[in-house]
């Protein structure tokens, strides 16, 4: 059994040397694999599945697909940047999407976002971002408005987390120990803060692990699990 664990590709055009890396990870290193889990930010943004039919976009899917149909199951966890993506995108690709948290295997899976408590100001957004209303009302307008809006929101979030401190964007050690604690798990798998590496801690006279994925901006990488033993791929 062996499974891979990635998030934070932040895939775009924009980035062709992360985008070939990807798709030379998918074809080559994924290949065989039992099961690719994809634990958010695959994308750097996504405005709606209806924007399946953007070319990019299409490649992407074509990739997944044939991973998908050669055997390999595929999951897919929302991220905070990809956070629409959905049933639609799922189905395209052969995948099944995953709720975030989630447990497999006795390990638990997650984003990572909702473990930085600290940043208040993050998490008011994403009360937002998740409700219902905000999400009908972004849906309803046309691509090319969403793009929009979407873009400008990048742009003032660089600006704003430039402004906050290393602590500030990192996991909350309370929120980890809660985790362990709430879903009476040893071992959790996230991404998000682009802090690759794996945390030892003991929750409650319990040893526990924390694997953080790599992102893949000017680096890459993922987690595998076979035969039940992690190890952390870099590049
Ligand atoms: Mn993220």
């Amino acid at each position: 059994m062996r499974a891979l664990f990635i998030s934070d590709l932040h895939l775009s055009e924009e980035r062709p040397g992360a985008n070939e890396r990807f798709f030379q990870f998918l074809e080559e290193d994924a290949a065989g694999a039992q099961a690719l889990y994809v634990l958010g930010d695959l994308f750097e943004y996504w405005i709606g599945d209806d924007d399946l039919e953007a070319p990019f976009n299409g490649v992407v899917v074509g990739f997944f697909r044939r991973l998908s149909a050669a055997g390999t199951r595929l999951y897919f966890m929302q991220g905070n940047r990809d956070f629409l993506l959905g049933d639609a995108f799922a189905s395209a690709t052969g995948a099944t999407l995953l709720a975030d948290p989630s447990i497999v295997d006795g390990t638990l899976l997650m984003h990572g976002d909702t473990l930085c408590t600290d940043d208040l100001d993050y998490q008011a957004w994403r009360r937002t971002a998740r409700s219902a209303d905000w999400q009908r009302e972004f849906l309803a307008k046309p691509v090319v408005l969403r793009r929009e809006t979407v873009q400008g929101l990048r742009e003032k979030s660089k600006a704003v987390i430039q402004a906050k401190t290393a602590e500030i964007m990192d996991v909350n050690d309370a929120a980890v120990a809660a985790a362990f604690r709430h879903h009476g798990v040893t071992r959790l798998v996230h991404g998000h803060t682009h802090r690759p590496g794996v945390h030892r801690i003991m929750v409650d006279g319990r040893r526990c692990e924390r694997w953080v994925l790599p992102d893949w901006y000017g680096r890459g990488g993922y987690l595998e699990i076979a035969d039940r033993k992690p190890r952390l791929v870099r590049w």
